[in-house]
């Protein structure tokens, strides 16, 4: 029987993992091997995916999966009988470590999600952390320095993975890491709670000979469960340091740094070289493999020839290629494809199962010499509050419950803040122009510099709050659980149950969406949730709804508004599933998630988390954000027109207007008298942005949008509010027969064509079917350009970002077009 054909709560025992490649290497690097036991735990909400238990830890696999796994009914209830500790203690020692006169360790965290490396890297560095960015891969490689006896160590923290074969991008990047030999020293963060799958890894860490000290952290939740773990004598069968550590509490950091020293200077007590054994037959192949391998004895440098063997074994792409530039790499292919098939005829096995099985073989064995579970402990914590926040019925409301929670207090909480630091900001602009003597350097600093990095700051209060959700949702283990009970929707546009949280915060704003696309594990699936977030209707979008939709569709405005956000999700759905049946066909690693048992978070931690989340926020979209406005503001300034000049647009260009005050549809109105409107309106249409806009227009027109509003557009790719604002000074040009007072929307509605085509002069700029193509186009076209920088920044390349440019550009002229179009011939 298969996997998928167990009931909920019976219990089966593994015979064999079905399936092809990166799944199959996968399943079987999470523990799935011959002869271990396998619980279901329950369903999701929506019946798929099913969460299951083995090795002690939860996750959860998709029904189609599952029935990969063949196994039969549990009923002798027994452990698995696995042998003693198999490894090879050889008196090979590590060589000793150059000392370097500056006294500098490089020290890389490696361990498996949710080990707790980032809760160490954050105690241990203190506020001393910098953040650096990777080219390619699309993960984060953070540095920090600090000092301890008497060596600067430098930390690095690398993404978590199981295992190091190359199946994943992170995978890929954290061996290449060490294989590059960066690294002086690895420490090796385990979970403590969850030994036997989280050795794994260290099993191959063992194998790529690093230098290698344990972190034998959430060494509180070990200690609480009763069971007896004697490390000291794992520690000897490892050959590396143990050091139990609680990274949330910063315990046991100083021990582990010195017992990173000791390493380093090679006078650490249990340092030894070990090695696993695989059974006579694949030993046997390894053997014959490093022969051929060792006859080129200038090449066996880079890489142990052991290791070299075992991962050709392994069918390790990654190996292959660097092996391929050696002389006798023929030589070596032909030993390598003889020993495949012999391995395969004498074990009736693939090598690559027997591989993994042996690797966990071994630590069974050191497990049991070192490990007694207490009989009567049974985590039962997690259990209890699962039955209830993925509960069959329950599940769904309460994940919206909390999503309207953590969107309510980003967006209301966090309009106190974001309002104070407005005025603040605008008394400092403000207070500057009047220092400063008019001119156009005043007018950069205060329109252009402040303008613009204050628009980015003045949202850092929303930000932070909604990055403390995420992080309080992520630290506790909720995070996963919500991509649990959402996977089988988003499975039918293609995506992972991951995807959901990143396109929900996206109604707040797509730029910590996109930063949030970081917690969808698979590449592709992360690409094609970072192209398709823009179509989720952003906050700074709601006022140009609210302006239009109050003009234009008085009759029936929430009816509207809905239609504009459903057109937002029903665009990123399709695109979901055009993207995904293009670019982004390829195979990848499967649905296999970790369902880390609930945890009560530090605060400190959890805060932690959410400001380097933030700082990052700063940091990239800054730059691009102060780039941005400085450009816009230069050519809606520029050329200045010595006559009509006085001032141009304020305020206008930066995205300073919030929505209260644009949303209003008052524009800006009030804020200065109907003249100087008047010529900051002529000063923009003459110039570049006017020349642009007017450039444009030919292009807009079969969207039925005029000059003025392909300005607005334009000056809504620094931010959509700005759309707005910019309308609010254009709509004031001529003045109307009615007067001042009129609002925007007015205005809008009196607005008539003046030049152009003869049939058109005299007829209105607007109408219902104007509004809503116009609407339909600031939906999708170009995400604002800190959203731009946000995927070039996530998804480490130019290339999606001017894609998402192009093609959702592309995609709001042809759905205008048609809206427009079809529209016209019914009004
Ligand atoms: P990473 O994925 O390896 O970076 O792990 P994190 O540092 O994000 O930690 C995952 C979760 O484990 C968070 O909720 C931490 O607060 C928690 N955690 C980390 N270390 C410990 C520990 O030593 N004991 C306990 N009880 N929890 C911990
Ligand atoms: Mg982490």
């Amino acid at each position: 029987m298969n996997l998928a054909e167990l009931q909920s709560r019976d219990t089966g025992i593994i015979v064999k993992v079905k399936g092809t490649g990166s799944f199959r290497k996968r399943i079987l690097e999470m523990g799935f091997v011959k002869g271990q036991k396998i619980t279901v735990i329950k369903n999701a909400p929506l019946k798929d995916p099913i969460e299951y238990r083995i090795m002690n830890y939860d996750l959860s696999l998709r029904r189609q999966e599952a029935e990969l796994i063949e196994v039969v009914m549990d009923e002798s209830r027994d452990e698995p009988v696995h042998e003693n500790f198999t490894g090879i203690l050889s008196d090979k020692n590590h060589h000793p470590s150059i000392r370097s006169p500056e006294k500098i360790i490089q020290v890389a965290l490696i361990g498996n999600p949710n080990s707790g490396k980032t809760s160490l890297y954050n105690y241990a560095s203190k506020s001393r952390e910098h953040v650096g960015n990777y080219s390619g891969v699309t993960v984060d490689l953070r540095k920090a320095t600090l000092n301890h006896g008497g060596y600067r160590i430098v930390l690095t923290d690398l993404p978590g993975t199981y295992s190091l074969s190359d199946y994943s991008p992170e995978e890929l990047f954290v061996r290449q890491h060490i294989s590059k030999g960066s690294p002086d020293v690895v420490i090796n963060v385990v979970d403590g709670s969850n030994l036997e799958r989280n050795l794994y890894l260290t099993t191959q860490l063992i194998e790529m000979e690093v230098k290698l000290v344990l972190a034998l952290n959430m060494y509180d939740e070990l200690q609480k469960s009763g069971d007896q773990f004697d490390y000291k004598s794992l520690s000897k069968m490892m050959g590396a340091p143990i050091i139990p550590t609680v990274a949330s509490r910063g315990r046991g950091i100083s021990k582990l740094m010195d017992a990173v020293i000791e390493v380093f200077e090679g006078t650490a007590m249990d340092m030894r070289q070990i090695q696993i054994s695989y059974g006579t037959d694949t030993e046997l192949s390894i053997n014959k493999i490093r022969q051929v391998i060792e006859n080129l004895p200038e090449e066996k440098k880079e890489i142990s020839s052991r290791y070299c063997a075992i991962k050709m074994l392994e069918a390790s792409q990654d190996t292959k290629k660097h092996i391929s530039k050696w002389k006798n790499f023929p030589a070596v292919m032909e030993v390598v494809n003889t020993e495949l098939s012999n391995l395969h005829k004498a074990t009736n096995e693939e090598p690559e199962v027997l591989i993994t099985d042996s690797r966990y073989g071994f630590i069974a064995g050191a497990l049991r010499e070192t490990l007694t579970k207490n009989p009567n402990h049974k985590r039962n914590d997690s259990e209890l509050i699962d039955t209830v926040l993925t509960h069959k019925i329950f599940g769904l409301p309460i994940l919206f419950f909390i999503l309207f929670v953590a969107f309510f207090a980003t967006f209301k909480l966090g309009e106190y803040p974001m309002l104070w630091l407005q005025s603040l900001i605008g008394i400092f602009g403000t207070t500057l122009s009047r220092i400063m003597p008019p001119g156009p350097f005043t007018d950069l600093l205060t329109e252009g510099i402040i303008g613009g990095v204050g628009s980015v700051i003045v949202f850092l209060p929303n930000i932070l709050i909604l990055f403390y959700c995420i992080s309080l949702m992520e630290d506790t283990g909720y995070m996963a659980r919500a991509a649990f009970i959402m996977d089988k929707l988003m499975h039918k546009i293609g995506l992972h149950g991951r995807s959901f949280i990143p396109l929900i915060m996206g109604f707040g704003c797509n730029v910590p969406a996109i930063m949030a696309t970081r917690t969808v594990i698979n590449r592709n699936n992360r690409l094609v949730t970072m192209l398709i977030n823009p179509f989720m209707s952003c906050s700074a979008r709601l006022p140009v709804y609210i302006l239009i939709i109050g003009a234009f569709f008085p009759d029936n405005p929430g009816l509207m508004l809905f239609l504009m956000y459903a057109i937002g999700i029903v665009m990123a759905s399709v695109f979901a599933i055009l993207f995904k049946k293009t670019f982004f066909r390829a195979e990848e690693a499967p649905f296999v998630m970790e369902l880390p048992p609930y945890r009560v978070p530090g605060l400190k931690a959890t805060l932690k988390h959410m400001w380097s989340k933030g700082s990052q926020y700063l940091k990239k979209m800054g730059g691009v954000i102060l780039v941005a406005s400085i450009l816009i503001w230069g050519l809606g300034y520029y050329p200045r027109n010595q006559t009509t000049a006085t001032r141009p647009i304020k305020e206008n260009i930066s995205g300073f207007d919030s929505p209260e005050q644009s949303g209003s549809g008052a524009g800006l109105t009030g804020k200065a008298s109907a003249e100087e409107q008047f010529q900051k309106a002529g000063n923009l249409e003459n110039s570049y942005i006017g020349y642009i806009g007017k450039f444009i227009e030919p292009v807009l027109k079969p969207l039925g949008f005029d000059w003025k509003m392909s300005v607005s557009l334009l000056t809504g790719i620094a931010a959509k509010e700005v759309v707005v604002s910019t309308m609010g000074v254009l709509y004031k040009a001529e003045p109307s027969e009615t007067g001042e007072t009129e609002s925007l929307s007015q205005r809008m509605k009196n607005e008539k064509y003046l030049s152009g085509d003869k049939d058109k002069i005299g007829t209105p700029v607007f109408n219902n079917v104007v509004a809503l193509s116009y609407m339909v186009f600031i939906l999708l076209y170009f995400p604002c350009v800190a959203v731009v920088a946000a995927i070039k920044k996530e998804s480490g390349s130019w290339k999606w970002a001017l894609f998402s440019i192009l093609y959702t550009t592309g995609l709001a002229w042809i759905a205008s077009f048609i809206v427009f179009q079809v529209g016209s011939l019914f009004n």
